[in-house]
């Protein structure tokens, strides 16, 4: 059946907050979800659902060059706005919101967060800024919109840490939904950095989570050293492909695990590097 939701692209700072206006006055329920473009399913699920869980779902998309740490990736980062537009409006998204970066970044930031080590490990470590970078723009969001809720992907498992962090640092009322991490048939965890891959690397990808399943299988029974010593192993096996750091992390707290029965939820957290493209997953092994 057609979708009867007509969607409205809002460009401008001074137009999202009419429109918001009137949805707050009229008590409508209002979902997030934070974008960089270049949308695959794995997008597409946080859009449905944030519509079957609000009134009205508002998309950004906005590549944020303060959390890209290297000119280079921020260049090549693929971008597709008129399909984006088209794929939001199929799948009935009521408004997004394309900012231009002076209009978006034309006030001081809402805080100095700090995250303690959470933001020094694992994707904080080997991108530096990264995450400041993050909170600098999702918290400008937050505190123009104030949605509800806000939806993240597992998949950027670090990155829900950080936000959970800077919403309450922020005193927010925003709450933050995780959903699940959608994956391609061989078990890639979809991402707009995909489409830089070549067929071949794109196949062999699915080693990593093939890795992490394997990790989850063996928690019980294999101690985490060898684990992880064998993970990174079996990854950096495929011609090209080179393990950057493969971690098993308390979840709550991001703080390196080295024994299982130390801690209740562990998440085993990667990221490799291909080539040029940096492709990271991770799920809950225990
Ligand atoms: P990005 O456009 O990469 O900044 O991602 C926007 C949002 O989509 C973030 O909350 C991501 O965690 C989420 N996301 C990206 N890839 C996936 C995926 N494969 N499954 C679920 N959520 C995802």
């Amino acid at each position: 059946m057609p979708n009867p939701v007509k969607t409205r692209v809002i460009n401008t700072l001074a137009e999202l907050k009419e429109i918001l206006s009137t949805v707050k006055k009229e008590g409508l329920s209002l979902g997030f979800v934070p974008t960089m473009g270049a949308l695959h399913d794995g997008h597409l699920a946080l859009i449905e659902r944030c519509k079957n869980e609000n009134s009205i779902c508002l998309a950004s998309i906005f590549v944020n060059p303060s959390q890209f740490n290297s000119s280079e990736d921020f260049k090549r980062y693929p971008r597709n706005l008129e399909k984006d537009t088209q794929l939001l409006e199929k799948a009935g998204c009521e408004l997004i919101f394309t900012p231009i970066e002076a209009d978006i970044y034309s006030g001081p930031a809402i805080k100095n967060f700090e995250f303690g080590e959470m933001d020094k490990v694992m994707e904080g470590k080997y991108r530096p800024g990264h995450f400041k970078g993050v909170a600098d723009i999702v918290s400008r969001f937050v505190k123009i919109i104030e949605p509800d809720k806000l939806y993240l992907g597992q998949k950027d498992f670090q990155q829900v840490a950080i936000l959970r962090e800077v919403l309450k640092q922020m005193d927010s009322n925003t709450r933050i939904v995780e959903c699940p991490t959608i994956r391609e048939e061989n078990g890639l965890a979809m991402s707009s950095r995909n489409e830089l891959l070549n067929s071949k690397d794109r196949n062999n990808a699915g080693i990593i989570y093939r890795t992490l399943c394997e990790i989850k299988e063996g928690i019980a029974s294999i101690p985490i050293e060898t684990l992880i010593k064998k993970g990174m192993q079996k990854i950096n096996s495929v011609n090209g492909f080179q393990c950057e750091y493969l971690l098993l992390v308390n979840a709550n707290t991001l703080e390196a695990v080295t024994n299982n029965s130390d801690v209740d939820t562990i998440q085993a957290c990667t990221a490799v590097k291909v080539g040029k493209v940096r492709l990271i997953d991770n799920l809950r092994i225990k």
